[in-house]
């Protein structure tokens, strides 16, 4: 994997192992094709590919939340549609209602409450 995708990676899938859930098998291949971006396929256990980006121009603050945000996506769709409920990672303010949301915030990748707009951790420390 290369070092912009893999520094991008590592605090979501921190957060994913965490929470018990399995992480995709990664496989090098440039879907995107843009050379301003690194990308690279997830798979998971039903054998469902989803493919993930980063600019590769971009902070790594930006890149992180932007990791975290297609790997909350491919995790819900993957490990928690139709069975547990999609709130992965819930909201510690309202863990019935909405999944967190990652944003950059003062320069850093932080998990937010989309409802009040809270700062509840940063990317990897769920
Ligand atoms: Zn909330």
């Amino acid at each position: 994997m290369e070092r912009v995708l893999e520094e991008s990676l590592t605090p979501p899938l921190r957060d994913l192992e965490r929470a018990g859930l399995e992480a995709p098998r990664f496989e090098d291949f440039d879907w995107n094709g843009d050379p301003e971006y690194a990308s690279l396929m997830m798979w998971g256990p039903d054998g469902g590919g989803t493919g993930l980006s980063v600019r590769r121009a971009a902070r790594l603050e930006e890149r992180v939340a932007s990791a975290a945000d297609q790997v909350q996506e491919w995790a819900i769709e993957t490990h928690l549609w139709g069975a547990a409920p999609t709130n992965w990672p819930p909201c510690p303010n309202h863990p019935d209602t909405h999944p967190l949301q990652a944003v950059v915030h003062d320069h850093r990748a932080v998990w937010l409450c989309p409802a009040d707009q809270s700062v509840m951790a940063a990317v990897g420390e769920v």
